[in-house]
């Protein structure tokens, strides 16, 4: 039997301006599934909440490459975010709601718990100096 599936990849420098780029992005790639508006608000404010940390958190406000990888196999969507910042050291404490290293930036620690809130799955690899990659999966559900 034939799977659906198919892929799509980006990389881009991580200015700002660029995290609308990539939620637009990943939001008219996973249009093919037909998915309800409210599964391309949750999947943009996830993708939204993952390039922004590695824009201030991984690269401090750098500028270097950011990736967002794709994949779509049946009614799946898998997203990947990834740095080659900083890294994590505690992924655990950094996943907690309300956990930021930057509260005097007026981060309020909620972005891992919006990813997990808005997709099915998300599982954070980071290692310190290497870089971190957010995966996450949803179902689209029609
Ligand atoms: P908010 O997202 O509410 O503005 P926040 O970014 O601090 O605040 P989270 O997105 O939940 O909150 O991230 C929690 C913490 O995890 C961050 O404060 C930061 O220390 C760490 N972190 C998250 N993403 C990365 C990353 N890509 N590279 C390095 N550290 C990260
Ligand atoms: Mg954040």
């Amino acid at each position: 039997m034939m799977e659906n599936t198919n892929e799509m990849k980006l990389v881009f420098d991580s200015r700002p301006v660029n995290e609308g780029l990539a939620r637009v992005a990943v939001a008219a790639f996973c249009t093919q599934l037909n998915p309800t508006l409210e599964e391309v608000a949750d999947i943009k404010t996830a993708v939204s909440e993952a390039v922004t940390n590695c824009i201030i958190h991984g690269y401090e406000g750098e500028i270097h490459k950011i990736e967002v990888s794709c994949r779509l196999r049946g009614r799946e969507l898998f997203v990947d975010v990834s740095d080659q910042g900083r890294g994590i050291g505690d992924v655990v404490k950094a996943m907690e709601p309300m956990f930021t290293t930057k509260p005097e930036k007026d981060r309020s620690g909620m972005g891992f718990t919006f990813m997990e809130a808005f997709m099915d799955e998300i599982s954070v690899e980071s290692q310190i100096g290497k870089g971190t990659t957010v995966h996450m999966k949803k179902m689209i559900r029609r």
